[in-house]
């Protein structure tokens, strides 16, 4: 109707004139929603689409999941906040459910998000050398293409082009080594037969700059917002030895590969590996609350545990961990379990991997990878020389997808290249029929972006 209409103007007009945007701050065609009901998500003009990227990877239980909203409305009602410089019921059993999940010994410290997380890994890695009297340790080693947050210490430890060059100086002290981006290797060694140079620039760069400086090691199991960068199987393994070899920390951020989007209910133990510490947000709580959680292995609490200044933890998060996010994330974990949605994260990921082996014969696509439930397909305009598909090319695709009410995303990095990685992460409930129709549209679109 005409009202309708004229309403829905009103909210648009108030949008370019009030809200700036993230990424995209000059959006005169915001794309407004109301609604979701598990894999779908309704705009305003009451369209459905299918949400291929369960939002910013974190709505893995779908979305509308109403016993969540009981579960927050019942905390809110009956303690809402109290501070954990004292405690409260839903983070206690919280952080004893975390310690179930990662299968080991963890002090679990609450943020808000994952930047924070990342934050509080950092802090606590160079107080834990400062009052062990193990040197001055406060560097720390990334990659390439990976995508740790937006402070000014996750920012530094994030090694995307376009992150960083607009607002350096960010923290200090953080390096960035070669990705093991097997595709394009950046030692020009061919995948399955090289000796992982790309680890053993991680140990190089530990010795070039001094083992006695360096703290830690902060890596994703999988490079994920950077463009699916799947690491050589025993990649990770072999940063773990070099890091006990160079008593150095492995802070594992599982921001997006944790909860079951692995397939693993963490994305590291499918590598085998034991991180120091492991920061952790999105599916915590599968996006109904803001909230993180950095897990400190008991070894490097020891040393913060005796009581005295020196040992304080200067860090406090008014918000993180608060009742009402912990009680919803309890409900999360609670769903993930009940309804097996981790084994059918990994199930649906097998499938997609099979069902996406048909799109290589695509002239436009070079590379596609998958880790559990997320997959990543880079889109090249020749597939001998590798030069990337162009953003124009790319942009069809995600237009043509979403003319089909598929959302999609696109991944990878500004330099050298651009963002040249379609990828799909969708909610663990999606059903096979679904799956069918996102690499159906994905198989149309890449095909007549390429005309
Ligand atoms: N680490 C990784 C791997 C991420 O993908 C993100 C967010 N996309 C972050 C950290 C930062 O999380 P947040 O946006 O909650 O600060």
């Amino acid at each position: 109707t005409t009202k309708e209409n004229n309403e829905k103007e009103e909210l648009l007009d108030k949008d370019r004139a009030h809200l700036w945007h993230h990424m995209s701050p000059h959006n005169d065609h915001p794309h407004v929603f109301v609604e979701g009901k598990s894999s779908w998500i309704k705009d305003i003009d009451g369209n459905n689409y299918l949400d291929g990227m369960s939002g910013l990877w974190c709505v893995n239980i779908g979305h509308g999941r109403e016993e969540v909203a009981r579960v927050a409305a019942a905390q809110m009602s009956k303690l809402a906040f109290a501070p954990l410089s004292q405690s409260h019921v839903p983070a206690i059993e919280l952080s004893a459910m975390l310690n179930e999940w990662l299968q080991g010994d963890y002090k679990i410290f609450f943020s808000n998000s994952g930047s924070d997380a990342n934050e509080v890994a950092f802090k606590i890695a160079r107080q834990y050398f400062a009052q062990t009297g193990k040197g001055t340790k406060y560097k720390f080693i990334s990659r390439y293409r990976a995508y740790h947050g937006n402070s000014m210490g996750a920012m530094g430890a994030t090694g995307q082009a376009e992150r960083k060059v607009k607002y350096e100086p960010g923290g200090e002290g953080f390096k960035h080594a070669p990705p093991p981006y097997c595709y394009r290797c950046p030692f020009g060694q061919e995948k399955g037969h090289c000796k992982m140079e790309c680890a053993q620039a991680i140990d190089e760069m530990i010795e070039w700059e001094g083992e006695e400086t360096v703290a830690g090691v902060i890596l994703e199991p999988v490079i994920t917002g950077g463009g699916v960068i799947v690491p050589p199987p025993e990649y990770l393994k072999e940063i773990r030895e070099i890091c006990d070899r160079r008593n150095v920390l492995l802070i594992v951020d599982e921001v997006i590969c944790g909860f079951g989007r692995s397939g693993e209910k963490f994305g590291h133990q499918n590598f085998g590996v034991e991180p120091d510490i492991v920061s952790m947000a999105k599916g915590m709580t599968s996006a109904y609350a803001p909230l993180s959680a950095t897990a400190v292995s008991s070894h490097i609490y020891e040393p913060f545990k005796e009581k005295g200044k020196t040992n304080h933890f200067r860090h406090v998060n008014t918000f993180g961990g608060n009742p009402v996010s912990c009680a919803i994330a309890l409900k999360n974990l609670e769903i993930l379990e009940r309804e097996q949605l981790i084994k059918q994260a990994k199930d649906k990921g097998k499938y997609v991997t099979e069902r996406l082996a048909g799109l290589t014969e695509l002239s436009l696509v070079g590379d596609v990878r998958t880790f559990g439930l997320i997959a990543g397909i880079e889109l090249v305009e020749d597939k001998k020389t590798k030069v990337p598909a162009s953003p124009e090319k790319v942009a069809n695709v995600l237009a043509m997808c979403k003319k089909q009410n598929i959302l999609i995303g696109k991944n990878g990095d500004t330099v050298p290249h651009h963002n040249n990685v379609i990828t799909v992460a969708p909610p663990f409930v999606t059903t096979k029929e679904e799956l069918d129709l996102i690499v159906e549209t994905l198989y149309v679109s890449i095909k007549n972006a390429n005309k």
